[in-house]
């Protein structure tokens, strides 16, 4: 049997990974010294560091930094890790007074056990605050509803109950039986090094996984999303569009397609200027997303075209909304300088019963079909493909872009 590991063998090893991940966090954190959960890392690693190098000769320090200021050094770094992401998750800002509070009552016990001979009762202490501020963390993140970084709190969160039950459980051996946890207790010694060791492993993993996870969740949105309106683009549109006639080839019902084109947008940039044309797309944008039900989908298409798409929805009920859509449209003044406008716009409609097995390409062209007759045949109003002729034109008189 070989040689069991040596506790001071388990302290070295902590040692070189605090200074490892001390350093990672560092030039994560001077990379870009804004990100304050960034910040609040490196802070917490070097409170860490600053323990570990006050036990590298505690004989020669004065007992108020030995024994006084050593034991908090850890529980420190722990509240300051809650400081960090409380700014990561931008929320449960309570935890940091809490946090603070724990620590704050704690200076004082600290302060008067510093003088005692046998360091166990600050040590314990030590152990109490770690074992609070360990407590906390998990609530900041598992409480947390982001689902791109869902794996990584809990995986974080997870591990650091077990260790402040490990803490717990070493403090009530000193303060409950009266005893020293490591000499009763010989198992505990190793379980909090090894327990140290994987944590302190954990703990950058996870960060760089959270911060990761957010990133490419943020990257994705950006690339499905039109960044002027807030509704899908074409990139975001296609897998939704995908879905949905997945969903109807395997449990058919009726859904409808919608596309529309406001009607002569340029003379509109050319009369107000682009930024007023970019301010209506928004309200349009925001007008038909605020009469859509929560499953059906709106996407910018183009310029100043829009598609809908309406699942379980037959086409009377389709040209029901339309014209509720069509109207609100019609209905709003825009206050552009100079005057209020109104914007009107072409529409055509199709549904998946008007060509059953119609793939998305083929829906897509016969909406168009139907918006291009609308277009041609006077704009502002509603058309409906059939395949053999169009039924169901909706028009209103006024014409576009009037003053109102
Ligand atoms: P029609 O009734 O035939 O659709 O006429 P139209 O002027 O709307 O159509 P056309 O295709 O000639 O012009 C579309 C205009 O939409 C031209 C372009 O300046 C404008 N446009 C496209 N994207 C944007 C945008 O993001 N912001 C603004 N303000 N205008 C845009
Ligand atoms: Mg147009
Ligand atoms: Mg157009």
């Amino acid at each position: 049997m070989g040689t069991p590991i040596s506790i001071n063998t388990l302290l070295l090893i902590q040692d070189i990974q605090l200074l490892c991940i001390t350093l990672v966090f560092a030039i994560l954190a001077f990379d870009r010294w804004s990100d304050l959960t960034r910040r609040w890392l490196l802070y917490s690693c070097l409170a860490n560091c600053a323990g570990a190098v006050i036990e590298l000769s505690p004989v020669h320090l004065p007992s108020l930094v030995s024994q006084g200021i050593d034991p908090m050094t850890i529980p420190l770094s722990y509240a300051l890790l809650n400081v960090a992401f409380v700014c990561f998750e931008r929320r449960c800002r309570l935890t940091i007074w809490i946090s603070a509070g724990f620590l704050l009552l704690s200076l004082p016990v600290f302060a008067l056990w510093s003088g005692r001979s046998d360091p166990v009762w600050s040590n314990s202490l030590g152990d109490l605050m770690i074992a609070v501020e360990c407590a906390i963390t998990p609530v900041i993140l598992l409480s947390g509803k982001e689902r791109a970084t869902r794996a990584p709190r809990i995986v974080m969160g997870g591990f650091l109950v077990a260790f402040a039950l490990l803490e717990f459980a070493r403090a009530w051996v000193a303060f409950g039986l009266h005893a020293r946890p490591d000499s009763t207790f010989p198992a505990l010694v190793y379980s909090s090094a090894v327990a140290y060791i994987v944590n302190v492993a954990l703990l950058p993993l996870a960060v760089v996984w959270m911060m990761n996870a957010r990133l490419e969740a943020e990257l994705q949105r950006q690339i499905a999303i039109d960044p002027l309106t807030g509704v899908y683009n074409r990139r975001g549109l296609a897998p939704v569009l995908q879905r949905e006639l997945a969903h109807y080839k395997r449990y058919r019902g009726d859904f409808s397609l919608v596309l529309l084109d406001l009607d002569r947008f340029k003379d509109l940039n050319d009369a107000y200027g682009h930024a007023a044309g970019d301010a209506v797309l928004i309200a349009v944008a925001e007008t038909i997303r605020s009469r859509l039900r929560e499953t059906d989908v709106l996407a910018r298409i183009g310029g100043e075209e829009f598609l809908i798409l309406l699942p379980h929805t037959t086409l009377p009920e389709a040209q029901a909304v339309v014209e509720v859509l069509f109207e609100a449209i019609r209905g709003k003044k825009h206050a552009l300088p100079g005057a209020d406008v109104q914007a009107t716009a072409s529409w055509g409609i199709t549904n998946t019963s008007v060509c059953k097995n119609a793939d998305a390409q083929e829906l897509f062209r016969q909406a168009d079909a139907a918006l291009y007759r609308a277009k041609r045949t006077g704009r502002d109003r509603i058309c409906t493909f059939s395949p053999d002729a169009f039924i169901g034109e909706f028009q209103s008189s006024a014409s576009p872009f009037e003053p109102v």
